[in-house]
C-alpha cells in the first residue's frame, strides 16, 4: 500500500542540525524543540464501531494473544452501553496534563464519510465535537486535518476535506496529519501542498520508535531526495514535522508495557534531544481516562515530566512552521 524509495528509509546525512549563522535554532535559546499531538478518530463512548472494536480486540486477545485485560474491555464496553463517558473528559485530561508545563498541542480531526471503512466515528457537525473544539482552541492549543484513509494522495478529496472543516468549524488548518500514518512518497505531499497545507506531520513509521530515516528537524518535502528528483515540481513550502513516537507503536505494534514503554519511547527520544531537534509525540485522546489503558497515559505523563525538566520550546504545528520559516 506505501511505497518509498529505499533512499527516504535510510538515514541520511543532510538530516541533522540545519546549518545557520545563527546558533539559536528554536526560540527562547531552548535546546530542543516539542511537538505535541493527537488524531482525533473517535469521541463518542457509545457508539457502534467502538463497542465492535471492543469486542474484537476481545476476541483477539483470545485467539491471537494480543495485549490487553479481557474483563477491562469488557467492563469497557457495559459502561459504554449503560453509562457512556462524556465526549470531553479525554481532552479535558490532556489539556489538563499539558497545562501542568505550559504545553499546548495540535488535534487533528478526521474527515471522511461516517459510515465509510477507516472513517470517523463522529461527524463534523456533532455538538459534542464542537464544544470539543471550543475547548481546545480556547487552551490555545491548534486544531488540524486528520487525512483520510483513502484520500493520502489525492488534491481535491484533502481540498474538500479542508473546506468541510472551515465550513462546520471554522477551522482554517495549516498542518495535516494522515489516519494511519498513510503515506506515498511523492504523491502525499504534492497532494498535500495542492490542497493549501503548510505542514505535514504524516511521517514516520507506524511500527517502530524514533525518527523515519533519522529525521530529527522539520525539512521542506521537496528537500526529501538526496538523489536527481523524479517528479517535475516547483521547490516546496510544504515543511514536514517527522513523528519520533506515537503511542500504538509502542503498546501495540511492540507490545510494551509500563516502565518497558517508558524506557522504550525515552530511548527513541533521547537522541533527537541530545541532536537539538523536534520531538514529536502522537498520542490518540481515546486511551486516556481508560482503565485498561491506565499506562498509556501514564507513559504520556512520564515523558511530558521529563521532557519538562530539560526546558524545550513547545509549539503548536502552525507555531513551528512559523518559527521554522
Ligand atoms: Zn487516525
Amino acid at each position: 500500500m506505501n511505497h518509498q524509495p529505499s533512499a527516504i528509509l535510510q538515514p541520511t546525512t543532510n538530516n541533522q542540525r540545519p546549518s545557520t549563522n545563527n546558533q539559536q535554532l528554536w526560540p527562547h535559546n531552548a535546546p530542543f524543540a516539542l511537538f505535541l499531538s493527537h488524531d482525533i478518530d473517535q469521541i463518542h463512548d457509545r457508539e457502534l464501531f467502538r463497542i465492535l472494536a471492543d469486542l474484537n480486540h476481545v476476541r483477539r486477545m483470545w485467539t491471537q494473544g494480543e495485549k490487553g485485560n479481557t474483563a477491562l474491555a469488557l467492563r469497557r464496553v457495559g459502561r459504554a452501553l449503560f453509562s457512556p463517558k462524556p465526549p470531553e473528559r479525554d481532552f479535558e485530561t490532556i489539556l489538563e496534563i499539558e497545562a501542568r508545563y505550559g504545553f499546548r498541542s495540535t488535534f487533528f480531526v478526521l474527515h471522511d464519510p461516517y459510515w465509510s471503512r477507516q472513517g470517523p466515528r463522529y461527524t463534523l457537525q456533532s455538538a459534542a465535537l464542537h464544544r470539543i473544539i471550543r475547548m481546545i482552541q480556547a487552551a490555545g492549543c491548534e486544531v488540524g486535518l486528520h487525512g483520510g484513509y483513502y484520500r493520502f494522495n489525492q488534491p481535491a478529496l484533502y481540498r474538500e476535506s479542508r473546506l468541510a472543516l472551515q465550513e462546520a468549524l471554522g477551522v482554517d488548518a495549516v498542518g495535516i496529519r494522515n489516519h494511519l500514518l498513510r503515506f506515498s512518497y511523492p504523491e502525499t505531499w504534492l497532494a498535500q501542498e495542492a490542497a493549501g497545507f503548510k505542514y505535514d506531520a504524516t511521517f514516520g513509521h507506524p511500527d517502530q520508535l524514533g525518527p523515519r530515516g533519522g529525521r530529527m528537524f522539520p525539512f521542506l518535502s521537496s528537500t526529501m531526495n538526496h538523489e536527481p528528483s523524479t517528479i517535475n515540481h516547483e521547490p516546496s513550502t510544504l515543511l514536514v514535522l517527522p513523528l519520533t513516537v506515537m503511542d500504538v507503536t509502542l503498546f501495540r505494534s511492540l507490545g510494551l508495557t509500563g516502565q518497558q514503554a517508558l524506557d522504550a519511547a525515552w530511548g527513541a527520544i533521547t537522541p533527537v534531544i541530545q541532536a537539538g531537534g523536534l520531538v514529536s509525540l502522537l498520542w490518540h485522546n481515546n486511551y486516556f481516562n481508560e482503565p485498561e489503558y491506565r499506562d498509556w497515559q501514564w507513559v504520556y505523563e512520564q515523558l511530558l515530566s521529563r521532557l519538562a525538566a530539560l526546558k524545550p520550546w513547545c509549539g503548536t504545528g502552525k507555531e513551528i512552521v512559523s518559527c521554522w520559516s
